[in-house]
């Protein structure tokens, strides 16, 4: 007998944890983002104590099937995907089928899920990786997932974590951003019970932008809009006079996906060249959206890196529609200037 041996699914779980848990805002990007896949229109997240204590999304999505729920968490299980070729084609935030059984095996978590209206739904709760309730329950279509005591099993993660008010800026600045993807949908976001963000989702994405940074900043935006055979761009920029010390109000988004993209930011920084002091930035939301041929996003598993496949086609079509927004202000400042 050898001394190989293949890890039980528990311990690889775990193990996978370790790369797509890093922190209580990973859990809150995977379960918002699962939210997202399944065509919600609003989504609710509550979180105590930066999200180490409890998070809890709940959205009315199309939900799990009663039959499917305990096979969501185990690993690599996805409804996404099922053939090599969809990897070149992909649609959806999540893919990968990690998420839920790597939150599952370093929390305890209970799930439930309804795909109907008519209030059947499944309970399961999942401690340390081990169902430990699988039961019918009553609930109106959608999903709820509650995670409490995040890392109970890991003490060396848990140890690991910073001050609540650290944590709970990743999951406020993840909130803030997933609701500028998506001003579709309405998201409401609590901690310890107050209200940090409200989107009203219908769509505008100014008032995302109000929601989220303010009024007055709001006003100061101005929209860009370009299209070429392969990109379709969208979104506001700030005028020259409203700066940030650093790129964090840069966010750009790719087929719905909220992602950090050095190519995108230097397009868009090129375009404002000397309207900009130097090391001041704007603030920016770009949205693109292109045939998922175009796009590789298996290239990290929190899927924030992507690759574009025509990068200097891109930059060339951002750089040219914000230069193109800078200057009909400059030139022309009509009613919509002060939107
Ligand atoms: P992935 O998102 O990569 O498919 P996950 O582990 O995050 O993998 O989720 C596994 C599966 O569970 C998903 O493919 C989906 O079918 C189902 N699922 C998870 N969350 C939800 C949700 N909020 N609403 C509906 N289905 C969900
Ligand atoms: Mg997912």
């Amino acid at each position: 007998m050898g001394k190989i041996k293949v890890l039980d699914e528990q311990l690889a779980n775990q193990i996978a944890a370790g790369e797509v848990v890093e922190r209580p805002a990973s859990v809150v990007k995977e379960l918002v983002e699962n939210a997202v896949d399944a065509g919600s229109t609003t989504i609710d997240i509550s979180i105590e104590e930066g999200g180490l204590a409890f998070i809890r999304v709940v959205d009315n999505g199309f939900g799990i099937e009663a039959s499917d729920i305990v096979t969501a968490f185990q690993r690599h299980a996805t409804s996404k995907i099922s053939t090599g070729s969809d990897l070149f084609r992909i649609a959806s935030l999540g893919f990968r089928g990690e998420a839920l059984p790597s939150i599952a095996a370093v929390s305890r978590l209970q799930c439930l899920s309804s795909e109907t209206a008519s209030g059947l739904a499944r309970r399961i709760v999942i401690e340390g990786g081990t169902v430990t309730i699988d039961e019918p329950a009553n609930a109106p279509q959608g999903t709820d997932m509650t995670v409490r005591d995040l890392f109970y099993n890991t003490p060396a993660r848990l140890k690991y974590m910073k001050a609540i008010q650290t944590e709970l800026g990743h999951i406020s600045d993840y909130i803030n951003r997933i609701a500028l993807a998506h001003p579709g949908i309405a998201f409401t976001f609590k901690h310890n019970g107050n209200i940090l963000l409200r989107t009203l989702g219908t769509g505008d994405r100014l008032q995302v932008i109000a929601a989220v940074y303010g009024t007055n900043t709001a006003k100061v935006m101005l929209p860009v809009e370009a299209e070429n055979a392969d990109y379709e761009l969208r979104g506001y920029i700030s005028k020259p006079e409203l700066t940030r010390a650093n790129r964090n109000g840069i966010t750009a988004v790719v087929n719905g996906r909220f992602i950090r993209s050095h190519a995108i930011n230097q397009a868009l920084l090129q375009a404002y060249h000397t309207l900009l002091p130097i090391n001041r930035f704007p603030l920016a939301v770009i949205e693109l959206g292109m045939h998922p041929s175009l796009l590789d996003v298996n290239v990290h598993p929190s899927k924030m890196e992507v690759r574009f496949s025509k990068e200097p086609e891109l930059r060339t079509l951002i750089e040219a529609a914000v230069k193109q927004a800078l200057t009909r202000q400059r030139h022309i400042p009509g009613p919509d200037s002060t939107r």
